[in-house]
């Protein structure tokens, strides 16, 4: 068997063929190469508007890299032809393999966009013996080509998330697709003002905007502004994933500012090495910060004072009625605006603000499910820190789109991994 039929087999050329081969040698490392003709009767077709035009002159050899083949790197060598076109002028043939402006062909870099979503960029470079910058550009045509194909014909129920992503105070705003069977993210914009959400909207198609039900997202201003302003007939709740997260940063405020307070005043230091066990659930601690919770619960600490308010308000979740509901959360506002502990006064001020659109959470039980925003959170985390490559916001968005995008792939006649 030969290396041509292999080729025929995994990727034939309509109106070229592979005319020779050659195994030859590179810093040391073996690399096929393999020459391409164009077919005999074959005319080339224009860049410019891609109609058969007549020949006008051939540009020297190229090379275009091809997917390895156990372990040897592979080149496409085709001088491409000139047309001279009536309507574009002299312009370069177009060719089925690759495009005029990239070294690697179509095939390679869905090879390595594919590997990049299992690795990360810097792993599916060493792997595959390229650069960062080709795994880069591979991942770039990727989701480009996935956006520009991708359906936003019918969503239903949206998730707004704002992600750290710099030292500092850098965010992105994230807008995912939340349903049964459907949850990708669809939009990603610098910073969280109201332009990084409102630009979401220009994408989207009037009829599909009327479409969308059921929006959850966190208390930030600028988000609920611009929901209010293009969502109108949505239901929007405030989901129970960042009110619990906005507890969790209030709890973690009294507890600083307390130990440092008491290590001033020259007390036991109770508060150390307590931060965890704090903000995890109950259930979800370790056998040592299970004991080291009983031994805080003793102290009469404002730390404590807060950590009992957040897991009473755990309760608020589990009521079926939103008017029992509503009796809950009024009553439990009460206790925290009379706890003295300021970052909680804060809370339930705002919660009080919102009062109607976090019991919405009721009217849209069932349809949005509580682990969705966060989970997809937690990926984009992870996505951000395994991507320590990412300085800019170009790379981060686009390491974001193809892990959590769901984009669409062209269909390949052969599966290369
Ligand atoms: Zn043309």
């Amino acid at each position: 068997m030969q290396l041509k039929t292999i080729l025929n087999r995994v990727e034939k050329q309509k109106s070229f063929v592979y005319a020779n081969f050659r195994l030859t040698e590179e810093a040391g490392k073996p690399v096929i190469e393999v020459t391409i003709q164009p077919r005999a009767n074959g005319k080339a077709i224009c860049s410019g508007c891609q109609q058969p035009r007549p020949g006008y002159d051939r540009l020297p050899l190229r090379r275009f890299e091809f997917v390895p083949l156990w372990g040897i790197a592979v080149f496409f060598l085709y001088a491409m032809r000139r047309v001279n076109c009536p309507s574009c002028g002299v312009t370069v043939e177009a060719v089925p393999w690759g495009d005029g402006k990239c070294q690697l062909t179509h095939s390679y870099r869905w090879f390595l966009a594919r590997w990049a979503r299992r690795l990360s960029w810097q792993e599916v470079a060493e792997a595959f013996r390229t650069t960062w910058d080709h795994v880069f550009r591979s991942v770039k045509h990727a989701v480009r080509w996935g956006i520009l194909h991708r359906q936003l014909d019918a969503v239903k129920a949206l998730g707004i998330d704002e992600v750290q992503w710099q030292r500092g105070h850098k965010y992105l705003t994230l807008v995912y697709q939340i349903e049964d069977g459907l949850k990708r993210l669809l939009w990603i914009a610098p910073e969280r003002t109201e332009e990084s959400l409102r630009g979401f909207f220009e994408i989207l198609t009037d009829r599909v905007r009327q479409g969308v039900r059921f929006v959850a997202s966190d208390m930030w201003q600028p988000y609920l502004t611009v929901t209010r302003e293009r969502l109108d007939q949505a239901v929007h709740v405030l989901d129970r994933f960042h009110i619990m997260k906005k507890m969790n940063e209030a709890i973690d405020q009294i507890r600083r500012e307390e130990a440092a307070r008491l290590k001033h005043d020259g007390y036991q230091p109770v508060l150390k090495h307590s931060r965890w066990c704090l903000l995890k659930r109950p259930e979800n601690l370790t056998d040592k910060q299970t004991v080291k919770l009983d031994e805080l619960l003793k102290y009469n600490l404002q730390t404590v004072r807060g950590y009992l308010l957040r897991e009473d308000f755990q309760r608020f979740w589990e009521y079926h009625s939103t008017g029992w509901a509503a009796r809950f959360l009024d009553e439990w506002c009460g206790r925290a605006m009379r706890s003295r502990l300021r970052p909680m006064k804060k809370i339930a001020a705002s919660l009080r603000a919102h009062r109607t659109l976090i019991l919405n959470w009721f009217r849209a039980k069932g349809t949005i499910s509580a682990g969705t925003v966060e989970g997809l959170n937690n990926k984009v985390k992870l996505t951000t820190r395994k991507a320590y490559g990412f300085r800019t916001f170009e790379a981060v968005e686009i390491a974001l789109y193809h892990t959590l995008g769901a984009l669409p792939e062209p269909e390949f006649t052969h599966e290369f991994c």
